[in-house]
């Protein structure tokens, strides 16, 4: 439809933030909103409050220090006059002029000099004049005034937006759409859709700023509520389509079952038990299970999915695993073959990863698809070679967030077969708000007991001055017969040119994977690095390669002290690693690799230098590695010099708890949950207004509503009502996840 206000130029723009339609306009929502209702009087103003004013330049300039411009103005209300400065502001010149009306938002700062206050930074608009363009004015003075974000430039910024959006809103007033049913908003307090957006955009006086700010007014929750609806629908029928396609159905009899009970070589916990008897339970249904099975470090996931593999393979079935990286492949493949060795029944088990060689390969791919091979391993090489199988029955899949392959079974099997039943493994805690967003489609099992006779961890915060203390204790423990990790950020080098490591780069495989070319061109490398590095202090970083050197000939010398690090073959890796499970190595230096390689109930010690560096959900999972076996386990976290404020937030909460889900939620809410998960590749939906660290209450009322609306339809929904919500949650998916996934 046509819009007031955007030619074809500014149209370009918008597309480029992701506007494409009036809906999407309309659904941009202020960021934040000033009081401009009744402007507070200067001299009410206290220092270290943030406020919003309003007034008139008195007197504007740059101010000369004896290093940088500071521009500097005299706001002025009537007699009473504050100083609002700028750092480098000579931008500024020119621009603001005495005699401009303005607003300013920031926060007021005692003044050393004088008693007056000061505002430093703050954010300005300059207010239209009187007698200019009436409706404009209106628009920002005398109101709550809604502040966006620029959507290009000084020229689409807020003012540019009010306008648009209050003509478009007067366009079309009486003509929005409802697209939620009177019962549910009824039901929840909300108000109409036309009503909501005018209001989210335009508050009506007197609306609450803490409810404004914290998106609790009724519009925004209405606004907020209908997109989470939407989501949660379309979720919801995924799980019911899925549901009602042909799958396998599984049988257990006394047979399986006795198979199933001779690969335990413990008695399994509580919730093991629970989850497998949820999971052989959806494979005995003739439809495809999509059953998540969360469960922290150690928390016994492995021995359940083998469980399930029996069953499949005691069907006469085949079945298949894959993990994120090779080193957790072959972890697996050897746990497999380990607990498997149990049975009296001979599997046939087969490892599949990238670096089998092409012939190998081939032969490989020939049993599987003959049905040779009943079980294989492998990571993603395993869909991306087009692997084919004869009947292929269950896939586990290990996923560390990484993957997001749902989808991509249907290369993995004949078509007109039977969908093959699907156990996703995640390691790494979801809060909720994210299980439900991400993995609503999903069925869910929770490992939430520990496996007996595990001792709680020692969490420690070393500065890395007292390493010596940190390595005399390591001495002690391989005295005492144990082993321990020493993880390091990077390989080689002592660059301090990257990001700092967090949970998207995970399996730090890839981290590391960036580092490679940097040998090659080492002289352009270092131009750029001296170039880069002016602005910031270079930092020394401990690597893994330099300090098993250091380590190994003096601090740690007499110990065995092993490498283990990502630019290793995965033959020198599985070496290493196979030692270290064999007490040959008492010392393992190392890169994030570790985190999810190796499980040696025998390794008491974690030390993690410049742990500073690390992501939480990495931290965690890094001391999951320790504390497997019954002897008391620690994990020293060991800092470099610069601790920025969140990663001391983060250091401090590891050492307070070890609950993976309390750490996955403080995770959520520092870092937000595009960070969390590593972006969208994890295919995690793009929100227009939610905030699912902020929206939690919301997105349980919605989902709720969604599956109400499903399962269970309210009889005062009317017939013109369900039609108008079908058709808007095809909209919203095509809007989401494009044209594939809406049909
Ligand atoms: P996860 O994959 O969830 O991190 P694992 O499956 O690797 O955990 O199990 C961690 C360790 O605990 C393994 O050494 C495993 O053999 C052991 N384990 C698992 N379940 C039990 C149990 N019920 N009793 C005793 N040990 C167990
Ligand atoms: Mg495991």
């Amino acid at each position: 439809m046509y819009v007031r206000g955007v030619g074809p130029r500014v149209a370009t723009l918008l597309e480029a933030k992701g506007i494409r339609t009036a809906e999407d306009l309309l659904y941009h929502l202020p960021f934040r909103y000033e009081d401009r209702q009744h402007p507070k009087a200067l001299y009410e103003l206290k220092a270290g409050e943030t406020a919003s004013v309003i007034g008139e330049i008195r007197s504007a300039g740059l101010v000369r220090t004896n290093r940088k411009p500071i521009f500097e103005i005299v706001l002025a209300q009537g007699a009473f006059t504050i100083k609002c400065m700028w750092f480098n502001g000579g931008y500024l010149q020119g621009r603001l002029r005495a005699g401009q009306a303005i607003a300013l938002f920031g926060r007021m700062e005692a003044s050393r000099s004088s008693r007056n206050l000061k505002m430093i930074q703050p954010q300005f608009e300059l207010l239209p004049e009187a007698g200019g363009d009436e409706q404009t004015r209106l628009l920002e003075v005398g109101r709550i005034t809604p502040v966006y974000e620029s959507l290009g430039g000084a020229q689409l910024a807020s003012r540019w937006q009010r306008k648009v959006i209050f003509q478009l809103l007067e366009s079309i007033r009486g003509n929005v759409p409802e697209c939620l049913p009177g019962a549910i908003r009824k039901r929840n307090g909300l108000p109409e859709r036309e009503t909501a957006l005018a209001e989210a955009h335009f508050p009506l006086e007197g609306t609450a700023a803490d409810d404004l700010e914290q998106a609790r007014t009724p519009a925004q929750r209405r606004l907020i509520f209908e997109e989470l609806f939407f989501l949660e629908l379309g979720l919801e029928l995924k799980r019911r389509r899925s549901r009602e396609q042909k799958g396998i159905a599984f049988a257990t009899t006394e047979g399986v079952r006795e198979a199933i009970r001779e690969i335990l070589p413990f008695h399994p916990t509580t919730s093991q038990k629970r989850s497998l008897g949820e999971i052989v339970a959806d494979m005995r249904e003739p439809h495809p299970m999509r059953r998540l099975l969360q469960g922290d470090v150690g928390s016994g996931k492995t021995i359940v999915a083998l469980q399930a593999m029996v069953v499949a393979m005691e069907n006469g079935y085949q079945t298949a695993l894959m993990a994120p990286t090779e080193i957790l492949a072959t972890q697996h493949y050897l746990a497999a073959r380990k607990l498997l060795g149990r049975s009296s029944r001979k599997y046939r088990m087969a490892l599949l990863t990238g670096s089998v060689d092409a012939e190998t390969k081939r032969a490989l791919r020939r049993q599987m698809q003959r049905g040779e091979v009943q079980l294989v391993i492998g990571t993603h090489a395993l869909i991306e070679e087009n692997v084919e199988f004869d009947r292929l029955g269950l896939v586990v899949v290990d996923e560390q967030h990484r993957f997001g392959v749902m989808q991509r079974f249907r290369l993995m099997k004949k078509p007109n077969d039977a969908e093959p039943d699907v156990l996703v493994m995640t390691a790494t805690p979801i809060p909720r708000t994210l299980a439900l967003t991400l993995y609503g489609d999903l069925d869910t099992s929770v490992l939430d007991d520990l496996p007996p006779g595990r001792t709680p961890i020692t969490t420690r915060r070393v500065a890395s001055e007292r390493a010596e203390e940190v390595w005399e204790f390591v001495h002690g423990q391989v005295a005492a017969g144990r082993q321990a990790y020493i993880v390091y950020p990077v390989i080689e080098g002592s660059r301090d040119d990257q990001q700092e490591l967090d949970f998207a780069q995970e399996s730090a495989g890839e981290a590391e994977v960036t580092e490679k070319p940097k040998r090659k061109s080492a002289r352009s490398q270092t131009l750029f690095a001296n170039e880069k590095t002016t602005a910031r202090p270079r930092m020394e970083l401990r690597s893994a390669t330099e300090m098993h050197e250091q380590l190994r000939t003096r601090a740690l010398a007499g110990l065995r002290v092993g490498l283990l690090h990502g630019r290793m073959s995965a033959d020198e890796k599985e070496v290493v690693m196979r030692r270290f499970q064999r007490g040959e190595v008492d010392v393992l230096v190392a890169t994030t690799v570790v985190e999810v390689g190796v499980d040696v109930p025998n390794a008491t010690v974690m030390v993690i230098d410049h742990a500073e560096r690390f992501g939480l959900a990495q931290l965690h999972q890094l001391r999951g590695r320790v504390g497997r076996g019954s002897a008391k386990s620690f994990c020293i976290l060991m800092t470099g010099e610069r601790v920025s404020a969140e990663a001391e937030q983060r250091l401090e909460a590891m050492v307070a708890t070890q609950n993976g889900f309390e750490l996955a939620e403080l995770d959520l809410k520092m870092r937000g949950p595009g960070e969390f998960f590593g972006t969208r590749q994890a295919g995690l939906p793009g929100f227009r207004v939610v905030n699912l660290v902020r929206d939690r209450e919301l997105l349980e009322m919605a989902k709720q509503e969604a599956v109400r609306f499903v399962t269970a339809p309210d009889p005062e929904v009317t017939e013109a009502e369900r039609r108008r919500v079908w058709d808007h949650l095809k909209q919203s998916w095509q809007r989401r996840y494009g044209l594939m996934e809406a049909g």
